[in-house]
């Protein structure tokens, strides 16, 4: 959640504040601000998008100075509103604070600081922890910082600076991701390496209970113990035209438009045709203890979750693997049990998200396997599983995922081949299955190119409120992406089920007019998925079909078709989904929605 960066070097820093803060706006967007240092704090702070403090700083004039942090807010504590926006100060010393986190115990801390006489002005936890820093501060901010850090539970990402001490910025962190890019005369602090590729590809990732001290030409890192750490520097792999929007008027379609050349980086160097295999460098040394496993437990939260679903079926068919899949969030506080062979996998885009984390911590100390299946290289999940593999698909800016849900698909389609292969399934099977997968980039850019007839299709329903998504084996997953989707982005209200569900219940909602989509592509259920859309059609509900090419009689049934290539059923949801997933984009550029900012959401959440 939220974008911190920050500056301390020799060049005047609120511009590049500001630059970096919108290429993280898509963290957090809900407030901003930015502090720059020169001999005193000049703090600026607005409600809404990162444009709206850029026009009011145009308006009071930039402030000068080379030391400067800024931040977009994703509130946790105290609505979004100026006074709650960071960076938060303090008087006693001129201190300045941004923060992407939870202070858990910040309640008892307010009251303690109250007592002693501090005045708060917002309702954040992120000013306690200032007013903390504040009080401990005795001539050194950066044992301030660390004396502060030893007192409070829960997550942060921290970037400190103080009028006393002009030349310094102190950075930390403990379950938010925090990373210094180093330059020469200058460092830049970030939340992802986004911020941070303009200006280095030089950078150290912070541990958790790091904390960096930075002057404009030295930095110390340390840990909130006063122990020495030895940074590890390492080079970054992001380009900045990756993040750049070329053409396209939003980084979701850029991202669904971009997922055959996404997919292709995924699958490549990764399939061995000759002997039917799959070859997944990072999982490969542990080749003899996944074979051996006896339970799968897949983790996750949003569209990681559905592509963990698919995952599910896709590790039970193709690797004969007893697979479940879970909430993250859930599996955490239930008390699991693992027994012996069991082995956890986490799937997340950013490899930061908090729930994520904590269902593998417990997975981990209850002595299962850790496997990660992740986008973010050197996330924190990269670094907390044995072994994983990465999604290739480049950075996923909007906060609507989608090429990291194919992508997640990808690998885990992968993986179960990668079992399969060395478990029960034959060269022939394996070899079948891979030479359609390499195949489906381009099967995926034929789905992208009925765009514009799933927009006029999308134009004919924008008005109604609710939608069905309906799907069965492999696409009951799929199903519940599309309602996603949907809801995420075009706030329109949407359900998905296994389509058999709907009679046992959903089958009321349907009314004159209402939209139902149903993934009715050719595959072993598809006789029932028709039986359920003659269920929905002679109860007035609107049928749209996404179906196989070539199937002519689906439109018997359903008013609006949308055709997707033939494929084997165990790979259809990565075809599924993208006229899904343009059916949301069109809906929510149609109700002028800003499709990558959707309300009340961030792009990776990393509170609990
Ligand atoms: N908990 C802090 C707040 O509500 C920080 C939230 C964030 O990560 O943006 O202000």
């Amino acid at each position: 959640m939220c974008g911190i960066v920050a500056y301390i070097g020799t060049k005047e820093c609120c511009g590049l504040l500001i630059e970096g803060l919108k290429l993280l706006e898509y963290r957090g967007y809900d407030s901003a601000g930015v502090a720059i240092l020169n001999g005193q704090l000049t703090v600026h702070r607005a409600l809404g998008r990162v444009s709206v403090l850029e026009d009011k700083i145009k308006e009071a004039g930039a402030p000068k100075g080379a030391v400067g942090i800024a931040h977009t807010r994703w509130a946790t504590h105290g609505e979004p509103a100026e006074r709650n926006a960071h960076p938060h100060r303090d008087d006693r010393h001129g201190i300045a604070l941004i923060h992407n986190g939870i202070i858990e115990n910040y309640a008892v801390v307010r009251t303690y600081l109250e007592e002693r006489g501090h005045k708060f002005v917002s309702e954040t936890d992120t000013e306690v922890l200032t007013m903390l820093i504040s009080e401990l501060y005795d001539g050194d901010l950066e044992k301030a910082v660390q004396a502060a850090l030893r007192e409070v539970t829960g997550a942060y990402a921290i970037a400190v600076i103080c009028e006393k001490e002009p030349d310094t910025l102190v950075a930390a962190r403990k379950g938010s991701p925090l990373m210094v890019g180093i330059g020469a005369n200058e460092y830049i602090v970030a939340s992802d390496a986004s911020a941070i590729v303009a200006h280095t590809s030089r950078a150290v990732t912070l541990d958790d209970y790091q904390v960096c001290k930075l002057t404009h030409d030295t930095f110390r890192t340390s840990t909130i113990d006063d122990d020495d750490v030895s940074p590890k520097v390492q080079e970054l792999e992001l380009e900045l035209e990756q993040i750049a929007l070329g053409s396209y008027p939003h980084y979701m379609i850029k991202e669904i438009m971009e997922q055959p050349r996404s997919l292709r980086n995924t699958m490549r160097g990764r399939i061995d045709q000759r002997d039917g295999r799959v070859v997944l460098g990072g999982v490969g040394q542990h080749a003899r203890k996944l074979v051996r496993a006896k339970r799968m437990i897949l983790l996750g939260q949003g569209t990681a979750l559905h592509a963990a679903m698919i995952g599910e079926y896709l590790l039970e068919d193709l690797a004969k693997v007893p697979a479940e899949v879970e909430y993250a969030s859930e599996f955490r506080y239930r008390n699991p049990i693992i027994e012996e062979g069991t082995v956890a996998i986490a799937v997340s885009q950013s490899g930061e998200t908090a729930d994520t984390l904590a269902g593998l911590a417990e997975a981990r100390d209850r002595g299962a396997m850790t496997l990660g299946v992740v986008n973010v290289v050197g996330s924190t999940m990269s670094r907390e599983t044995d072994a994983g593999v990465y999604l290739r698909v480049g950075p996923e800016i909007g906060v609507a995922s989608t090429k990291a849900f194919t992508g997640q698909v990808a690998v885990l389609t992968m993986m179960a081949l990668f079992l399969g292969r060395r478990r029960f399934m034959s060269v022939e099977q394996s070899a079948s299955l891979l030479a359609e997968l390499e195949k489906l980039p381009e099967l995926v850019e034929r789905a992208l190119a009925c765009s514009d007839e799933i927009k006029s299709v999308t134009e004919k329903y924008i008005d109604k409120e609710n939608w069905l998504f309906l799907g069965r084996g492999y696409n009951y997953p799929t199903a519940l992406e599309g309602a996603l989707k949907l809801k995420e982005i075009s706030y329109i209200h949407a359900e998905g089920m296994p389509a058999a569900e709907m009679k046992h219940g959903p089958i009321a909602l349907i009314n004159d007019g209402m939209p139902v989509v149903f993934i009715a592509n050719r595959g072993a259920q598809y006789e029932k998925v028709v039986s359920n859309i003659e269920e929905v059609r002679s109860r007035g509900g609107h049928v749209i079909a996404v179906a196989t090419e070539g199937d002519e009689d689906i439109k018997r049934y359903a008013e609006d078709v949308f055709y997707i290539p033939e494929i084997s059923e165990p790979l259809s949801p990565m075809l599924a989904v993208v006229p899904l997933q343009l059916l949301a984009y069109h809906a929510a550029v149609l109700r002028g929605h800003d499709v990558d900012k959707p309300r009340n959401l961030a792009k990776s959440v990393t509170v609990e």
